[in-house]
Formats: structure tokens, C-alpha cells, sequence
């Protein structure tokens, strides 16, 4: 099953696509966590990528669906992915749905997270990372250990620097003028399920089995 989860940054796309995929029984991909994987290790990719991400703007279409496409030819893809924050511009999307087609494989479904935006900017400006394993916490709602370290494995937690508010204005600006266009094509060839964002991350999860019928 290819399962879509889309909405603006900071939606809790990431926080819900664990739950959902260990659900779907299918791989999580989620390209900008793959990009902050190669941006830590220091390959070439991250190199590349490390600018367009620092400021808030889209890596370039090729760029990411070159990855999404290496991504997909592994095996435990084969019978589906759960995509979180891909496709993000229209041509990724038309990119994706050729992808799948070649395949003889089609989308399943979306789930369209809905946030306003200064729900937003509380949420991703008080997010902390962690600089080892990628675990996220929450200034208020989810702080890290009291010494700022990850309560997972004990790494130092820090805000990510696309995390600065400025960052996420032009992140969500980016959303607006790239993505949220996609949202019209998906609707013409997929059940788009929009729900609300808000509330506790457990409350949104039941949501999303929900509509899901999971
Ligand atoms: P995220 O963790 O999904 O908010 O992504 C962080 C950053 O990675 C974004 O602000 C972009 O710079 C980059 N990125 C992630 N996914 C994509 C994508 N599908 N297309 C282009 N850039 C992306």
C-alpha cells in the first residue's frame, strides 16, 4: 500500500508516520530525514543539499526524486511506502505517479494533516533534535533530559537550525507556493482524507487509523 502523508512542516507528519507505518506494515520514508542522514554523515548528497536546507527552500526536484527513486528500487519497498514530505512540488508528484504507474502501482491514499499556522511556529520553534539519533522533543510539551541530552541515546539535543523561526516562515512560505498545489492534483486521482493536526499526538492518531480504516 503507497500511503501519502501530507501537510505544512511541523503538521506532525514525522511524529505520526511511525505509528502509521509500523500499522501499514510498510517502510516510513521521509526524504528530509534521509537528507539530514547524509547532511550528519557528511556525504556528498548532504553537501549538496545543505544550503537549499538551511534556508528553508526545496531541494531541487531531480535531486529528490533521484533519492526517492533509489529509495523505492529496495527491496522492503516493493509493496508499499509511507511518504512523508514527498512529493512537496508538482512536478515531484508527477513524478511519483509515473514512478508508480511504470510499476504497474498506484497511491492508495493521503492524509492531509491540517494545522494553522501559528500553531505551527509554537510547535517547530520549540522543537529540539537530537544531533545523534534524530529524536525530536518539545521546549514545553516533550523537553529533552534535564542536562539537554537525549533520553534515547544520551546525544546532545539542539534546535535545528531550519527550526529558527525565520527559517519556518520561509519554510511555510515555500509550502504554500510548491506544495500545497499538489493537494488539487492529488484530489483528482486518490481519496484525500483531510484531518485536523491538532491536539494530543495519540488523539491524531486514532484519527488517522480512523479514516484509514485501520
Ligand atoms: P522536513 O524534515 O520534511 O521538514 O524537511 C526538511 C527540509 O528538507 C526541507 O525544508 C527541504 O529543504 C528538504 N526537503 C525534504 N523533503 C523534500 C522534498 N520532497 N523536496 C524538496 N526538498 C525537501
Amino acid at each position: 500500500m503507497f500511503v501519502l502523508l501530507f501537510g505544512p512542516p511541523g503538521s506532525g507528519k514525522g511524529t505520526q508516520a511511525v505509528a502509521l507505518a509500523a500499522r501499514l506494515g510498510v517502510p516510513h520514508v521521509a526524504t528530509g530525514d534521509i537528507f539530514r542522514k547524509n547532511l550528519r554523515e557528511g556525504t556528498e548528497l548532504g553537501q549538496r543539499v545543505r544550503g537549499y536546507m538551511d534556508r528553508g527552500a526545496l531541494v531541487p526536484d531531480l535531486v529528490t526524486c533521484d533519492l526517492v527513486g533509489s529509495r523505492l528500487e529496495e527491496q522492503d519497498a516493493a509493496g508499499g511506502v509511507l511518504f512523508d514530505g514527498f512529493p512537496r512540488s508538482v512536478p515531484q508528484l508527477y513524478w511519483l505517479i509515473g514512478h508508480l504507474g511504470a510499476g504497474r502501482r498506484t497511491l492508495s491514499a493521503v492524509v492531509n494533516l491540517q494545522v494553522p499556522d501559528q500553531a505551527i511556529l509554537a510547535r517547530i520553534t520549540g522543537r529540539r533534535t537530537c544531533t545523534n539519533c534524530g529524536a525530536t522533543y518539545h521546549v514545553v510539551t516533550a523537553p529533552p533530559l534535564a542536562d539537554g541530552s537525549c533520553a534515547r541515546c544520551g546525544a546532545a539535543v539542539v534546535q535545528r537550525q531550519d527550526d529558527a523561526e525565520a527559517v519556518v516562515r520561509d519554510r511555510l512560505v515555500a509550502y504554500r507556493a510548491q506544495t500545497f498545489p499538489c493537494l488539487a492534483e492529488l484530489r483528482d486521482r486518490v481519496t484525500v482524507h483531510d484531518l485536523s493536526g491538532e491536539g494530543a499526538i495519540d488523539e491524531v492518531r486514532r484519527r488517522i487509523f480512523a479514516a484509514l480504516a485501520l
